[in-house]
């Protein structure tokens, strides 16, 4: 739809940020946009409709479509962090980078079979969706399914991650 290629120009992108030879995407043109946050979070759930619970969104731009699909769909949210931010996490995640490891962590909060949408700005590798479908299974919940706003194919994400509903997609 228009609105959707109107929000999809808003995503900027910056060469070598975080480091060279890295071109990183940024939603906040589209954050600060009320019709295109409203037509970006109604397209990441629309396949997803009546089929969960939770809404977890990874920290810390999945926070922000997280929490805003949370009040517009009803739901609870549950924020996925990155290690050392929580004092009791439930659940711990190791995952491979490119160079090294991160942790993710979660609080022992959701319900025992709660329905969890997770959701995140950008798919590169897909380390982090895969780490937080983990955690998930680890607090007693499912997945009811994944969603991203941009998915970088050239990185092939998918094969790590599973099945995600992307909205836009880089080629690079
Ligand atoms: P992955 O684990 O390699 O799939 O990386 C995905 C995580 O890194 C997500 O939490 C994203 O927010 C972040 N990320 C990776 N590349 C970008 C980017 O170009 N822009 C914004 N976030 C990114």
């Amino acid at each position: 739809t228009d609105s959707l290629a109107r929000a999809e120009a808003l995503i900027t992108l910056t060469p070598d940020y975080p480091e060279p030879g890295v071109l990183f995407r940024d939603i906040s043109a589209l954050l600060v946009d009320a019709e295109a946050l409203r037509t970006v979070t109604e397209a990441l759930i629309a396949p997803f409709a009546g089929t969960f619970d939770v809404v977890a969104g990874i920290e810390a731009r999945g926070f922000l479509l997280a929490g805003t699909i949370a009040a517009t769909s009803g739901v609870g949210m549950l924020p996925i962090r990155k290690a050392g931010k929580l004092p009791n996490p439930a659940a711990s995640v190791e995952y491979h980078l490119e160079y090294g490891s991160a942790v993710i962590e979660a609080p022992g909060v959701l319900e025992p079979g709660a329905r969890v949408l997770l959701v995140d700005d950008v798919l590169a590798t897909g380390g982090t969706l895969a780490a937080s479908r983990q955690i998930v299974a680890a607090l007693g919940g499912e997945v009811a399914g994944a969603a991203v706003v941009l998915e970088l194919e050239a990185l092939g994400g998918r094969r790590t991650a599973g099945d995600v509903h992307a909205l836009f997609h880089a080629a690079d």
